[in-house]
């Protein structure tokens, strides 16, 4: 199909990553920039999220996820970003053409360059296989939020939530307030999966039971989930004998982890890593098919909005220098995660660079340094106190890359 669309710059999502990105790119000069977005409105994951504690960081208040939104949308107009609602991107290749459908019918386009911003899904029972019957009343967190915040309708009545992920806790809480009971919040590893911010605000303030080591071993009910059976597990993950509880309620709520989305990058030939399932970027975040640029949830999942927005805000940069032709060097060494570290972005930095690290620790850690080094070399050491794996870590190193050096890695070191 001929190109009926010529762009600077695509965007693919108007989340806040998609939007942040937009802007960012019409203030670097780019004179088109195009955001593709399925939803009727822009404003991704947000605009379900009714609750506070957007925009802590970057405006210094205490957002609803809409209002957080509405900031980028307005930015976005002032900006005269093109943006398509209802428009679905269904195709991308490696040389930045895209094919979309929307009221208008099908389409095609061509982009400058293109940035991913498709944010991410949810995991769901058969990623978990947890064994009994398949009754209706299981719903993953964000449906359940979606129901309740976005079409007003009660998911059920008295829930149990299954992980402790944060859209869990954020959900145990709106239950509650809406007057349903939520008998507890079960979490399969010995430490919450959450930011402690929310287990603090969602359960403590609402003697809503956290139980850790603990899982979902059975579900019963007919039409509707009638039983779930909980039971301790050891550090194996496996069921330890006679520790079983049955809990009579008509709903499940699963927040068991959220999956980059990425079938698109894929069939553009972008390589994924499997530890965050987002694209393998340099620290202009460019993904391994030049002009194609991820950030926000799609490249990995982000703890704070608006470390997705400063995120696609440097993508935007970055796409921007390549559509004026100053990108793209020779590709940089790896940047490799070692001790007490499960994950760093980008995941290759050029000598000379000084590449914003964004990371998780693989498990609580703390008091102890995060250490940044090339060969024996160490780029940068900071003291924290405690890292939990449900916060990200950012961290510059203070001296570049240096030349020469095969790789850098990071890793958490005693105080
Ligand atoms: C329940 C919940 C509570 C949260 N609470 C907080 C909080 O209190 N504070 C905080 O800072 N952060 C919070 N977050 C995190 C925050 O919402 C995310 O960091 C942020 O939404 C990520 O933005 P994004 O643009 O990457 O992804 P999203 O918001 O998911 O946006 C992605 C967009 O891409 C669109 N899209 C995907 N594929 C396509 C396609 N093929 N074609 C067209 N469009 C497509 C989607 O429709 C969507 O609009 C919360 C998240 C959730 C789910």
């Amino acid at each position: 199909m001929e190109p009926t669309l010529k762009t600077d710059i695509a965007v693919i999502g108007g989340g806040p990553a998609g939007l942040a990105a937009a802007v960012a790119a019409r203030a670097a000069g780019a004179e088109r920039v195009l955001v593709l977005e399925r939803e009727p409105v822009a404003g991704g994951i947000l605009n379900q999220c009714i609750h506070d504690g957007f925009g802590l960081v970057r405006f210094g208040e205490a957002l609803t996820g809409p209002e957080y939104a509405d900031r980028f949308l307005r930015a976005a107009q002032e900006a005269e970003v093109q943006i398509l609602t209802e428009t679905m991107t269904l195709e991308l290749t490696a040389e930045r053409r895209l094919t979309a459908l929307g009221p208008q019918g099908l389409f095609a386009a061509e982009a400058g360059a293109v940035i991913l911003a498709m944010g991410c899904r949810e995991r769901a029972r058969g990623a978990i296989q947890i064994p009994g019957t398949r009754p209706a009343g299981i719903f993953t967190a964000g449906t359940a939020q979606h129901y309740l915040n976005a079409q007003n309708l009660m998911p059920g009545r008295r829930a149990l939530i299954l992980g402790s992920g944060d859209v869990g806790l954020i959900m145990a809480r709106r239950l509650t307030l809406e007057g349903a009971e939520v008998l507890a919040v079960v979490e399969k590893l010995p430490y919450a999966g959450g930011l402690a911010r929310n287990i603090a605000q969602c359960l403590e303030d609402y003697d809503i039971p956290l139980y850790l080591s603990h899982t979902v071993t059975h579900i019963e009910g007919k039409q509707r989930v009638e039983r779930v059976t909980v039971a301790r597990v050891d550090e194996a993950g496996r069921e330890v004998p006679g520790t079983a509880r049955v809990y009579a309620c008509d709903t499940l709520i699963l927040s068991v982890g959220l999956i980059p989305e990425n079938e698109l990058s894929l069939k553009a030939g972008v390589k994924l890593s499997p530890v965050t399932g987002g694209a393998l970027v340099d620290e202009d975040l460019q993904t391994n098919v030049p002009g194609i640029f991820a950030c926000g949830n799609a490249l990995h999942v982000h703890d704070l909005v608006d470390y997705a927005s400063a995120e696609a805000e440097q993508a935007a940069r970055s796409a921007v220098a390549f559509c004026r032709g100053e990108a793209a060097l020779p590709p940089g060494i790896p940047v490799r995660p070692a001790a007490g570290v499960r994950y760093v972005v980008p995941f290759f930095a050029r000598p000379g660079s000084r590449p914003l690290l964004s990371l998780r620790v693989s498990a609580p850690a703390g008091p102890g340094r995060l250490v940044v080094k090339a060969g024996e070399q160490v780029l940068a050491a900071r003291k924290f106190t405690r890292l939990l794996p449900s916060e990200m870590a950012r961290l510059t190193p203070r001296l570049p890359v240096p030349p020469g050096a095969a790789e850098m890695e990071v890793l958490v070191s005693d105080a």
